[in-house]
């Protein structure tokens, strides 16, 4: 029996590891590429090759950025009273978006997820509560996702960090319960910013 050649099979195999991709997806993936111009091939590994290269996490916010300190945590005009707590890079650019927030952000890095074994010691709390103190922070808004972990992860922060004795908020239940953050609108995410709520412990 014939097989596909070494290379082939090898990228279907990278292809797969990504999240949502089954063997068929990757597969339809890679004969694409071969079948329509190499030149996509070329544009491929060019655009993998930078990603590598130059993105790297602010050593600020935690976030993706191609500068040491991003463009955010950099900006003079952002308040630097307010701190958005949200656990992926990928939320940043969310709230980014909608334009509403001018705060800085905090990147956890997660959620408290028992099931996949993620505890309060994987996150970036130890960071979370030293930059509140040195940026004399007003605010912190918890915006994780509502759904189990996130909500389970924002109560876990406000009770850890009550000692602060800084403001604590929740984005409000704009986004329905289980939503995820990245798949909201800007309407719906702006509202949950703007009538989000003095974190209150349940
Ligand atoms: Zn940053």
């Amino acid at each position: 029996m014939l097989s596909a050649p070494r290379s082939v099979t090898r990228l279907i195999r990278e292809f797969s590891k990504l999240p949502g991709i089954g063997a068929k997806t990757s597969e339809r993936f890679v004969y694409f590429l071969l079948k329509h111009n190499r030149e996509n091939i070329d544009q491929l590994t060019l655009a993998l090759n930078e990603l590598q290269r130059s993105v790297r996490q602010c050593d600020q916010c935690f976030s993706y950025s191609e500068k040491s300190t991003c463009d955010t945590c950099s900006d003079p005009t952002r308040d630097t009273s307010m701190l958005c707590v949200v656990a992926e890079p990928k939320d940043v650019f969310v709230f980014e978006h909608t334009g509403e927030f001018d705060g800085l952000y905090h990147v956890l890095g997660g959620v408290i997820d028992h099931v996949a074994g993620v505890g309060p010691q994987d996150l970036r709390l130890r960071e979370l509560e030293e930059r509140i103190k040195n940026l004399n922070i007003a605010e912190v808004i918890l915006a994780t996702n509502p759904d189990a972990e996130g909500e389970l992860t924002a109560i876990y922060i406000a009770q850890q960090l009550e000692h602060l004795n800084v403001r604590m908020t929740r984005i409000a239940r704009g986004l329905p319960t289980g939503a995820d953050i990245q798949f909201a609108d800007d309407l719906t995410l702006t509202n949950a910013l703007k009538s989000r709520r003095d974190f209150k412990r349940p």
